[in-house]
């Protein structure tokens, strides 16, 4: 039987590996993150299992494939945290989960929007209380606002549909432009000058990296409420809270932070040296800042399971792998082209 080796587990992880695996994979769930100091645990497996922060540089790549591992089993969406170049060097072949349900990560913007613009997280503090006022509660009808989608991929289709069952009225950014999805874009300027609240749903990449920064802040439309659902780093945190502080802004609804790494998934409270732009963004009324939650419902963590126990399953039978994530493909900006010799074997599907 193949071993997997797990790394950074909680127990909703084990749970949902467990009822999918069926005795398919002898699998070691550990609870460290995997980073250097936690490669030499996965000495003598065939696989390893990694999670959204994991680090996984040029030695972590090397560490793992001298250690016997050949593939390194993604078990979420993005993969700005892997260094392929050492990957296709040393040969270790990187599976991912590209969607496990996209309906989860739309829904959590959406709930981030919602709490913040009517205050329900304040409401709900106060009545637990038995303080009953309503000073300070007032929110906005979403209806007739606009709604700035940036990136129309399969989370920013659906919170776009949401949108509209609010009755707002949707524009949309992305480098790639989708004419199938019928919806209305316009350039990245226009769209922060129209819209009450964007929402981010693009990958982070080196084209989108503090794509929200002082400048662009400086476009938006006075008092718009920002949705982040995506990646940290789409974000200058410095540069939002400033905005916050000025107005510019009127609300933040963050699920990811850029330097979420060292903070979220874990009880930090008993850390006194704590963040300082982090600690900043959670003490305003006005942000909402989840711990990279998005992700999680129950149907959510069966798809990711299934789906990495599958990826497994085809790179061990040697079947093609429908979701690995190539070099090559990836070095010609996500569209193959020659250089890629798994393709031309059927191989890959990058
Ligand atoms: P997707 O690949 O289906 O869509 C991404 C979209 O972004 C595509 O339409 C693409 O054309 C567009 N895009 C690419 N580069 C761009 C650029 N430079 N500027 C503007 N748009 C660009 O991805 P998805 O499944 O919709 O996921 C979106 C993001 O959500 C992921 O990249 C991931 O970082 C994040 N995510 C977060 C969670 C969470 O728990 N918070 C869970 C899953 C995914």
């Amino acid at each position: 039987m193949k071993k997997v080796a797990f790394f950074e587990t909680k127990p909703y992880d084990k749970e949902s590996f467990d009822r999918a695996n069926n005795g398919r994979y002898d699998i070691s769930y550990f609870e460290t993150r995997l980073k250097a100091p936690a490669v030499p645990l996965a000495e003598g497996f065939d696989a390893a299992c990694a999670f959204v922060n994991a680090e996984i540089d040029r030695a972590v790549v090397e560490g793992l494939v001298k250690r016997g591992v050949k593939i390194l089993a993604m078990r979420c969406a993005g993969y700005n945290n892997v260094d392929f170049q050492a990957a296709n060097e040393f040969g270790l072949t990187v599976v991912r989960v590209p969607a496990y349900s996209p309906y989860a990560v739309a829904e959590h913007a959406a709930a981030l929007l919602l709490t913040l613009n009517r205050h329900i997280h304040k409401a709900a503090a106060r009545t637990k209380d038995f303080n009953f006022s309503l000073v300070g509660l007032t929110g906005f009808d979403l209806h007739g606002k606009t709604a700035g989608i940036v990136g129309t991929g399969k989370i920013g289709r659906i919170f776009a549909d949401i949108c509209k069952g609010f009755g707002m009225r949707v524009i949309a950014y992305d480098a790639f432009p989708n004419p199938a999805t019928g919806l209305e874009y316009v350039s990245l300027d226009q769209l922060l000058a129209e819209s009450d609240v964007v929402s981010l749903h693009c990958p982070l990449v080196p084209e989108t990296h503090h794509l929200i920064n002082a400048e662009t802040l400086k476009k938006v439309k006075p008092g718009m409420t920002l949705i982040n659902t995506s990646r940290g780093g789409l974000i200058d945190s410095d540069a939002l809270l400033a905005a916050l502080r000025s107005g510019q802004v009127g609300g933040a609804g963050l699920d990811v932070y850029e330097e979420e790494s060292e903070w979220f998934y874990e009880d930090r409270s008993d850390v006194t040296r704590q963040n300082k732009t982090l600690s900043l963004l959670v003490s305003m009324p006005n942000v909402i800042l989840t711990s990279h939650q998005a992700f999680l419902t129950r149907e959510a963590l069966s798809n990711i399971a299934q789906t990495t126990l599958d990826n497994l399953d085809a790179y061990f039978a040697g079947k093609p792998l429908e979701n690995e994530i190539c070099y090559h493909c990836l070095k010609s900006g996500g569209h193959p082209k020659e250089g890629c010799v798994k393709r031309a074997q059927g191989l890959c599907q990058g």
